[in-house]
């Protein structure tokens, strides 16, 4: 059997620049990774972490194609900006404008999203309800995991949507988008289906009685002093609370939810589905979901 060489917890745009010398003689080889400059998911060991800033991701990205990877995931604050530097996307990944897996394909970098298909099944197996049936606010719309959970809200046609976000004129721009998904009519109330509204604490309430699921999709919550996104005095019993931001720790927006007697789940299993789909991506097999869940 091969011996296992550790590799080093954190690798840099220096050493991918110099990727043989660096880590040429890990083993296994690393052939995956992922690229961030706040946080990361840790599924594996051959998985190494990046530290990758937003001025660097552009060469990042051109010595991945010259390298033996297979691919890498891409994280806060690295979707969106990315999308415009890859060679070919996916059509899931075109709508969202923003990818979270890239696979190396003949020196050619290939993004796809399972941001949005990972909240799907993260929303099913955290409260066994399905997408299609609930009334949705969506904090964050404006970045690149805001980005896919909108979409595919539209594309799953669920009941109601309401867009966040601190610029509000993004969210504005990505209503302009979805609006023909949510022009037919729907069953429950008179609402707009569609809605962009500002982060304020008059408008959120006036909206929040409509509401069944409320996504936080910025990166509120990852510092353990962050404000809640929705303050506790606005949520009720009746509210299911996801946190796309997943830790350690309750997020603040967690904690508020246990306040306001409402349902909570935070971005781990999302993780893990949005990891497996990466995983799927890039072996064209079925992920061993069981040991993802167990690394994780
Ligand atoms: P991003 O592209 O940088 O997007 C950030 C979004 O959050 C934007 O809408 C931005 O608003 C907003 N935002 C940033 N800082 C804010 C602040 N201080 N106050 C209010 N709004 C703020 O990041 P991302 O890649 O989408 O990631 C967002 C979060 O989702 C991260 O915490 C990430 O870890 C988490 N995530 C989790 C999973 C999972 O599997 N669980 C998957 C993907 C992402 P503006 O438009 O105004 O800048």
């Amino acid at each position: 059997m091969k011996q296992q060489k550790p590799t080093t917890d954190r690798y840099t745009l220096a050493d991918l620049e110099n990727w043989r010398e660096r880590a040429g003689d890990v083993d296994p080889p690393i052939r995956l990774g992922v690229f961030g400059a706040l946080e990361a998911c840790k599924i594996d060991t051959r998985y190494a972490r990046f530290h990758i800033r937003t001025n660097e991701l552009r060469s990042a990205l051109r010595f991945l194609r010259g390298l033996d990877f297979i691919g890498i995931n891409l994280t806060v604050p690295h979707k969106i900006a990315a999308f415009a530097q890859i060679d070919e996307a996916d059509e899931f990944a075109t709508h969202a404008g923003a990818v979270n897996t890239i696979r190396v394909r003949d020196k050619k970098l290939v993004g796809s999203n399972t941001d949005g298909d990972g909240f799907l099944q993260s929303v099913r197996s955290e409260f066994s309800v399905d997408v299609r049936d609930l009334r949705i606010m969506l904090i964050g719309a404006g970045g690149g995991t805001g980005h896919a959970i909108a979409w595919q809200c539209a594309l799953e046609n669920c009941e109601r949507l309401v867009l966040v976000n601190r610029t509000c004129e993004k969210a504005q721009a990505l209503a302009e988008q979805l609006r023909p998904y949510f022009a037919g009519p729907r069953v429950l109330g008179p609402a707009a289906r569609l809605e962009t509204v500002t982060w304020d604490e008059r408008a959120l309430r006036a909206q929040l009685a409509d509401i069944d699921l409320i996504v936080n999709a910025t990166p509120l919550g990852m510092n353990a002093n962050d404000p809640s996104p929705v303050p506790a005095r606005l949520l009720a019993p009746h509210h299911m609370v996801f946190d796309c931001v997943y830790g350690p720790s309750k997020t603040s927006l967690l904690r508020a939810a246990d306040e306001a007697g409402a349902r909570g789940a935070n971005g781990l299993s999302m993780l893990l589905h949005q990891g497996a789909l990466s995983f799927s991506l890039w072996f064209d097999r079925e992920a061993p979901i069981d040991v993802m869940r167990k690394a994780l």
